[in-house]
């Protein structure tokens, strides 16, 4: 019996190991299938919750970034189109702390239409300017030339110098005009070398010299004996000496004195050209540098003015790195123009 309990147990055993791996496998495949459509599932809110959030992350940049960028390319394409008046909103604007890349962006393009219509602005400007003043003259030249020729004007000298005078200006303002767009575009071609102020000078004064004998004006020039070397473009800096000069010349009446100094002062030498001429009224003294501006026109005009001269001369200094100013106690009080220039120890130290 020992034996057969021995069988019965084992045939048991076996038996129950058999059932016991029957229920295994059912079991294993249906946590094999609950995993799988537990897997499923979530594979499925998985994907559902990346397209949701892929949909939205989308949006927000199309938001953030897509659409400003298209404001952006419109914006450019219109001033392309030549209307420099468009501007972007700036994103962000609102808090001026969390303007990010794109928001500087917009700033900056924002600022370049700004210039580019000042740039426009101005181009319009001096186009009426130039166009005005070339009218004038031409008038003058065509009117008496018509006159001459029906016979209503004698031929004589002075109609003949009064045409070569409105021709001369005409030339003069040409020219003024080139050197003009020269030095406000930077366009300069610049031969500075290293020179001496005094001769230079000098030379200017001589040349001018029989203008001033001619009109009863006296120049008085006080030069210190020795001024330190600059480095510059002699023949600009000639320029502006005449254009002040010659200004001071045009602006005293006859009995009058110029008076022409240089100094040096603080690392600069400093140039001036006073005047016991007309004067200034304070009013005009900020806009005199400003290209055909004119504190009388009529008055300019008839001496021969282009109303460019200080204009030419304030971008030639600026180029040399110095300062130009005008000073007048009023009208008949005479005026003053000081330039600096600064010297070569002030120009190694920046
Ligand atoms: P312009 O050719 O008319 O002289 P500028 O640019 O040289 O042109 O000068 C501008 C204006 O500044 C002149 O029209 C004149 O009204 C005024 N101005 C310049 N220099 C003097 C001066 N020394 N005295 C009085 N007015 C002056």
């Amino acid at each position: 019996t020992g034996l057969d309990d021995l069988t019965f147990e084992t045939q048991d055993s076996g038996m129950m190991g058999g059932r016991g791996m029957m229920g295994g496998e059912s079991m294993g495949s249906d946590l094999y299938s609950g995993f799988l459509s537990a897997a499923g599932d979530a594979l499925f809110r998985a994907g559902l919750a990346a397209f949701v959030l892929a949909l939205g992350v989308s949006i927000l940049i199309s938001r953030k970034i897509v659409e400003p960028l298209q404001k952006l390319t419109q914006a450019s394409l219109f001033i392309a189109e030549g209307h420099f008046d468009q501007r972007v909103d700036i994103p962000g604007s609102d808090n001026p702390t969390s303007i990010d890349e794109l928001g500087q962006l917009a700033i900056t393009f924002n600022r370049m239409a700004e210039k580019l219509d000042q740039t426009e602005t101005m181009r319009r400007q001096l186009i009426g300017d130039v166009s005005h003043e070339l009218r004038t003259p031409l008038t003058t030249i065509k009117g008496s030339m018509e006159g001459l020729l029906d016979g209503v004007l004698e031929p004589t000298p002075e109609t003949f110098e009064n045409i070569h005078r409105e021709a001369s200006r005409l030339q003069r303002l040409v020219s003024d005009l080139q050197v003009l767009s020269q030095v406000e575009s930077g366009a300069v071609p610049l031969r500075a070398t290293q020179a001496n102020l005094i001769p230079l000078i000098e030379v200017v004064c001589s040349r001018l010299k029989p203008q001033f004998l001619e009109k009863g004006v006296s120049l008085e020039v006080d030069l210190k004996q020795s001024l330190p070397p600059v480095i510059i473009d002699e023949d600009r800096i000639s320029q502006v000496l005449i254009n002040l000069l010659g200004n001071a010349l045009q602006y005293t009446p006859k009995g009058g004195i110029v008076w022409l100094s240089a100094e040096t002062t603080d690392g600069v030498i400093e140039i001036s050209v006073k005047d016991s001429g007309i004067g200034i009224p304070a009013e005009h003294i900020p806009h005199l540098f400003t290209r055909f501006y004119r504190v009388d026109k009529s008055r300019s005009r008839a001496g021969g003015g282009s109303g460019i001269g200080l204009t030419i001369a304030k971008h030639i200094v600026a180029i040399h790195g110095g300062h130009i100013w005008a000073e007048s106690h009023g009208l008949g009080k005479g005026s003053k123009f000081t330039f600096t220039i600064p010297t070569t120890e002030q120009k190694s130290e920046i």
